[in-house]
């Protein structure tokens, strides 16, 4: 498993903002020299502003947040520009407009951008003529909707990419590539934040069986069945994922041990009693919390241990890594 690199919207608002920055420099300088200081100023603080998050999203990651602000910057600046200097600095409105579809959900942009128009049509409605103003506003619209069209498509493409990237197609759980993922997410969370976590690896007993008399088909129906009953158990803010092919792993944030080993018990209760198919299904658990220093593939292998020492009780039992099952007083059966 490899560090997280940066995701695409850290790139995006890394390279924006320095962009950003360094088209409004030269101006800034400019204005410095000739001595219109009005102007000068809110250019140098539009730089100073943009280099503080272009170093604030390349420090820290965070983009949601640092994009509204951004576009918020963006739209203070030309707004600004425009009651400063008039309709001559109007060609900045559709930079701004574009930056605000690439940073924002299209909705947002979409109201920030509509407004912006309104706001800088009611600013120059006296100041120049009516032609000019319609050629505007025309020009600003299409602007607005083509910008809007592609952003929502490629929110949708986007979000139909990540579903294919990271959900397994018959369950719908996360898939092994979501977990790793994860795994490294949480073990860089913890050490930031050291807050216990823990994690469930369960399997189906027998499954090949059940497959061989009852054919793939209804195998099938029983990893679905399976899923939702877990999805449903699970707080919604734990995370599930499909590991291999009858293999399902839970991770818990924030949960201590004998809480994981209480879900682990639901989980392994529902499944025994819901009688799928009209057959007793019944799965075997391991459970492991986090320990300081381990790798997420360590913490896993953990968690498989516990589970194999499950199937060798007899299978429809849970066992809890680094824990002998009568140092806890949790019953399984
Ligand atoms: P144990 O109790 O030891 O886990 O026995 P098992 O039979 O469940 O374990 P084994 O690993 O031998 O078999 C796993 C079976 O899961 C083999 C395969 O037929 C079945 N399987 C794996 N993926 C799928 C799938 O996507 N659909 C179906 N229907 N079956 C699957
Ligand atoms: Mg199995
Ligand atoms: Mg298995």
């Amino acid at each position: 498993m490899q560090k997280t690199q940066r995701s695409t919207e850290e790139w995006l608002l890394i390279s924006i903002s320095l962009l950003g920055a360094l088209s409004i420099l030269p101006f800034a300088l400019l204005r410095l020299l000739r001595g219109d200081w009005q102007v000068a100023a809110l250019d140098c603080f539009a730089v100073l502003a943009m280099l503080a998050i272009f170093f604030q999203v390349y420090l820290s990651g965070r983009t949601v947040f640092m994009s509204q602000v951004f576009v918020g910057l963006c739209q203070f600046v030309l707004v600004m520009t425009v009651v400063m200097r008039g309709a001559e600095q109007l060609f900045w409105f559709y930079p701004a407009a574009l930056v605000a579809f690439f940073l924002l959900r299209p909705w947002l942009a979409l109201a920030i951008v509509g407004l912006s128009i309104l706001v800088l049509g009611s600013l120059l409605w006296t100041q120049i003529p009516v032609l000019h103003l319609f050629g505007f506003a025309l020009s600003s619209l299409a602007t607005m909707g083509f910008a809007f069209i592609f952003a929502w498509r490629t929110q949708e493409q986007q979000a139909r990419l990540l579903r294919l990237a990271t959900k397994d197609p018959l369950t719908g759980a996360g898939n092994r590539r979501a977990l790793e993922e994860k795994l490294l997410d949480a073990v860089h969370h913890h050490q930031r934040i050291p807050l216990p976590m823990s994690l469930i690896l369960l399997d189906l007993d027998n499954f090949k069986h059940f497959n061989d008399s009852y054919g793939h088909d209804e195998g099938d129906r029983i990893l679905v069945a399976v899923t939702d009953i877990i999805q449903r158990r699970i707080r919604r803010s734990d995370n599930l994922y499909r590991f291999g092919g009858e293999e399902f792993v839970v991770i818990t944030d924030n949960t201590a041990l004998r809480e994981a080993s209480l879900l682990a018990e639901e989980l392994r209760s529902d499944i025994a009693t819901a009688q799928l198919s009209g057959c007793q299904v019944t799965i075997s658990l391991g459970i492991a919390q986090y320990q300081d220093g381990e790798t997420g593939y360590q913490w896993l292998g953990r968690a498989d241990k516990a589970m194999y020492r499950a199937k060798h009780s007899g299978r429809n039992h849970l066992c809890i890594s680094g824990l002998h099952e009568d140092q806890l007083a949790l019953t399984d059966r």
